[in-house]
């Protein structure tokens, strides 16, 4: 399909849920996703997730991606994985790699839920093979079944960092440490718990200064900061290990959106560059539409919720309006409401109610 209704970029949980509510409603539509199985981050999560029961609390991630997946081929919904999108040009139409193969798509809407690029810390010796971003060891050990290493050096006690740190323990791997700069720990408490139930330290106000090794890792130099997060010279460990699991948070993967001409604005409760929208998820070209943790690094819960929305919308700017539209998208809005009302959420709404008008 050349020329579908709507085209979805990005085959996570947002994408997957535009692209089956979109269907459902009666619109042509097509995923492309660069990962040879659909589900984006949530093949790679073994764990069983939190939230409310009707966004699939209890559910192990991976289950979760199947049981997207499922409806996504009851529906029919053409996909073409694994393959990338790799330009929008001028013509509003985009460029797909697939092996080595090069075509272009031009759909009446787009939905992008390309989601988000892990964040990197500059250290010594950082480039030393070992270190990893936490999503890459989660994707050797969960979607690949290879064990990255022996001993774990964990920077960064956000959810991520201690979910990845207790599925290296599952997996046998012992975990020397978690690395935290601030003055206390960033995730839920119930993933702190298990961790500090296991034995593991968790290091505040510390950071990683040093890589050592002669080929690869062998230990990592952590120091104590001050309050200006400088290092404080004579607290100086050694942790022997050999991996270092960098977990200090994700970025929204915009550059297509870039691309397209789409206003992009610098929020930093929304995880950095975000493209502009609105509560309907659509951005400055009216023809573009965001979702996901493209949008605002959150949850895959409010990941489909987003995914909805868009999707319902932009069958409706094909379409016309439709009641059927209307109910889902009232819907998605007042359970992302409810969601977010909680006190972790608060920065979302602040970020969400930032975007500069014009
Ligand atoms: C360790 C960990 C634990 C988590 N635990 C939970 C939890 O318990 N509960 C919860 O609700 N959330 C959890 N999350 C968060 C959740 O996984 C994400 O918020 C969610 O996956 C975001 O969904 P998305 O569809 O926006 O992006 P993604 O899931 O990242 O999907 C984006 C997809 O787009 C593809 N893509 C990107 N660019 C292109 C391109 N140019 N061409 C083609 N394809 C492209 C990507 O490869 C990917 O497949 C966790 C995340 C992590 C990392």
């Amino acid at each position: 399909m050349t020329n579908p209704d709507i085209c979805v970029i990005g085959g996570g949980p947002a994408g997957l849920e535009a692209a089956i509510v979109a269907r459902e409603l009666g619109a042509q539509v097509l995923i492309i996703d660069d990962n040879p199985v659909l589900g984006g981050q949530l093949i790679k999560q073994t764990h069983k997730f939190f939230g409310s029961k009707e966004h699939y609390c209890g559910v192990r991630g991976i289950n979760i991606a199947r049981i997207l997946t499922q409806k996504v081929s009851e529906l029919k919904i053409e996909t073409i994985n694994p393959a990338t999108v790799i330009g929008y040009y001028d013509d509003d139409s985009i460029g797909v790699l697939q092996q080595d193969r090069l075509f272009a798509i031009k759909a009446k809407r787009y939905i992008f839920a390309t989601g988000a690029t892990e964040n990197m810390l500059a250290f010594e010796n950082s480039d030393l093979p070992g270190v990893y971003g936490a999503g890459a060891v989660q994707t050797l050990m969960n979607v690949y079944g290879v064990i990255p290493g022996k001993r774990a050096l964990v920077v960064g006690s956000g959810n991520i960092g201690l979910i990845v740190s207790y599925q290296l323990l599952q997996a046998g791997v012992e975990v020397a440490g978690i690395v935290e700069i601030l003055d206390k720990v960033g995730g839920y408490y119930v993933h702190a718990a298990k961790i500090k139930r296991a034995g593991v330290p968790i290091y505040l106000r510390h950071t990683i200064v040093e890589a050592r090794g002669k080929e690869a890792v062998e230990s990592a130099l952590i120091t104590q900061v001050d309050d200006n997060f400088k290092p404080i010279k004579g607290t100086e460990k050694i942790i022997e290990c050999d991996i270092i699991l960098i977990a200090i948070g994700l970025s929204p993967l915009c550059d297509l959106l870039y691309q397209a001409g789409c206003r992009i604005q610098y929020i930093p409760e929304l995880g950095g560059n975000v493209p502009v929208h609105n509560e309907d998820m659509m951005t400055s070209r009216p023809h573009i539409f965001v979702c996901g943790d493209l949008a605002s690094i959150e949850e895959a819960s409010t990941a489909m919720l987003e995914g909805r929305i868009a999707g319902a919308n932009a069958f409706q700017a094909i379409f016309g309006k439709n009641d059927k539209a209307k109910a889902i998208i009232e819907e998605a809005k007042s359970e992302l409401a409810t969601i977010r009302n909680s006190p972790f959420e608060q920065r979302i709404i602040k970020g969400k109610t930032k975007f500069k008008q014009g």
